[in-house]
């Protein structure tokens, strides 16, 4: 039986967990107490989300309004990557599928053979939310639409500071406390190495049953007190350094999050309400921490409305996010570099296990194994998912993308790719946390050509293959025009600055 959960950490990991727990633990006698300390702060990022965020609000039954006037939220049909492959290049990455299957072949292999026979349109015209996106539009998919080109995700962009205080509203009126005050020490059980408690700089000593570490990168219970390894990833993700600025908008904000290489990284540009979240991703074997401020400062549009905030870290994951009675979440567990904004999703996979898998009879060692095994394939999923960018990156010439482009990568991406490019098939590995649309955004926007693609797609005449191509253009096209404006979408929730 768990009396009393002791959660370290009340960053956006701390206070989702609080949150999916209490509501989980509904009407049980299990306390849930977060410890956390304005003193040492959060990392103060992290803004851009994927469509599972809404599982994760709809458990909760938070309302959409409500959520997007707290967090000043914007809409976020996908990632719009700029200049990641040649110079000048532009491709979106949606939430979503491209297209729709005829007669049982999968559109890509029907665009791959229109494409064979001299068709130039893009398959990002076969994606409503990408055109959505395109121009500046944003309408919810609606669920009842039996036509798979009216089926796409959404996510949101937001102000994660705004969404960790909203969650710890949530969480306190259904009875987790909290203190402020600073962990000094975590305090084990002899007989078996089970944490036991974690004392404070008062110097008192907060006992508990079931410790969540969610104190950040340190890993105070996970890493420095039950010494769990961080398997290091960075020979695949080099990034190791951000440098983040907010700035003020200039223009009404886009339903989606921008992408734009640089010469040793990437910058972000993610529009919220009221402000716009900047930052400059690299190497700082590449590039030193002057330079990228420079830069980053060069290229966002509105006045800097907050002090640059220099992060840095090491992309990998621990060995297991879950050991003895301590189940670690967000940084404390692992952290990718956050390209695709995968690590809200990582910490609701965590709090998911931990629900799952919740040692409501005591810790079983199947149980805590099987949890790990699921927790590491999402990692290992999203983080093959994050070297593909680099992998097929055209920035040619320039040190760091050169050596990202020629790189080694893991044996389960180099098949996926192989077989791509063999003949158009998208191997998944069981479920995949980014699916086929995913993938085939980025082979197509990197222009990777495979040799040839599913031949049933040449049993369609060329003149039915071309007005079925033509008439999914027309249903997004006037989709779209139906949609409204992104901002107008915006204003039904309140006021937009
Ligand atoms: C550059 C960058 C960009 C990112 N962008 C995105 C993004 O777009 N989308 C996304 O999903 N994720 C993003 N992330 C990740 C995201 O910011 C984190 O996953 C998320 O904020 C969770 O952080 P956390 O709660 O684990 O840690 P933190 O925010 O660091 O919180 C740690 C908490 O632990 C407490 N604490 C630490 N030590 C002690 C102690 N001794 N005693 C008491 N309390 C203590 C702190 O006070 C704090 O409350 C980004 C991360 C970085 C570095």
């Amino acid at each position: 039986m768990i009396g009393t959960i002791i959660i370290v950490g009340g960053g956006t990991a701390g206070w989702m967990a609080a949150a999916s727990l209490a509501k989980f633990l509904e009407g049980s006698a299990t306390r849930i107490h977060v410890i956390e300390s304005s003193t040492i702060g959060t990392v103060g990022v992290g803004e851009a989300t994927i469509p599972t965020i809404l599982d994760f609000n709809r458990f909760l039954e938070l309302d959409e309004a409500e959520l997007m006037r707290r967090t000043q939220a914007t809409f976020k049909l996908g990632i719009l990557f700029e200049d990641w492959a040649v110079k000048g290049s532009r491709f979106f990455h949606p939430f979503a599928n491209y297209g729709a299957p005829l007669r049982g072949v999968p559109f890509h292999d029907l665009w791959l053979r229109s494409r064979a026979v001299g068709d130039g349109s893009p398959m990002e015209d076969y994606c409503l939310p990408s055109v959505m996106a395109r121009s500046g539009r944003f309408a919810h998919p609606s669920p009842d639409n039996p036509n798979p080109l009216a089926d796409f995700g959404y996510a949101y962009q937001f102000d994660a500071a705004l969404y960790a205080e909203y969650l710890r509203d949530y969480a306190m009126r259904r009875g987790v406390e909290r203190t402020d005050a600073r962990v000094l020490g975590v305090n084990t059980r002899a007989s078996d190495g089970f944490i036991e408690s974690v004392t404070l700089d008062s110097g008192q000593a907060v006992s508990g049953d079931l410790f969540v570490d969610c104190s950040g990168f340190r890993g105070l219970l996970i890493g420095q007190c039950l010494e769990t390894p961080l398997e290091d990833w960075s020979h695949w993700l080099p990034a190791n350094r951000a440098v983040a600025v907010q700035s003020e908008s200039t223009a009404d904000p886009v339903p989606y999050t921008r992408s734009i290489t640089r010469p040793a990284g990437w910058q972000w540009n993610i529009p919220l309400q009221h402000r716009v979240g900047n930052g400059y991703v690299y190497c700082s074997e590449y590039l030193d921490d002057e330079q990228a401020l420079d830069t980053l400062l060069a290229n966002i549009q509105g006045e800097p409305q907050s002090e640059p905030n220099l992060l840095s870290f090491q992309t990998g994951m621990r060995e297991v996010f879950w050991q003895r009675n301590c189940v670690a979440l967000g940084l404390a567990a692992g952290f990718m570099e956050p390209l695709e904004s995968t690590s809200i999703a990582l910490i609701q996979t965590g709090i998911a296990l931990l629900e799952t898998f919740f040692p409501a009879h005591g810790f079983r060692q199947c149980d805590i194994d099987e949890a790990n095994r699921q927790s590491r394939a999402s990692y290992e999923k999203m983080r093959d998912f994050l070297i593909l960018h680099y992998k097929l990156n055209q920035r040619l010439g320039e040190p760091f993308w050169d050596d990202c482009r020629s790189m080694d990568v893991p044996e389960t991406l180099a098949h996926k790719l192989a077989v791509y490019r063999s003949r158009a098939y998208l191997v998944e590995y069981g479920t995949e946390p980014f699916r086929t649309g995913s993938w085939l955004s980025m082979y197509a926007g990197f222009d990777v050509v495979p040799e040839t693609y599913d031949r049933r797609a040449d049993s369609i005449s060329e003149s039915e293959l071309q007005q079925s191509l033509a008439q999914m253009r027309t249903i997004i096209r006037n989709a779209v025009s139906l949609a409204p404006e992104h901002t107008a979408s915006l204003q039904k929730y309140g006021p937009v600055d």
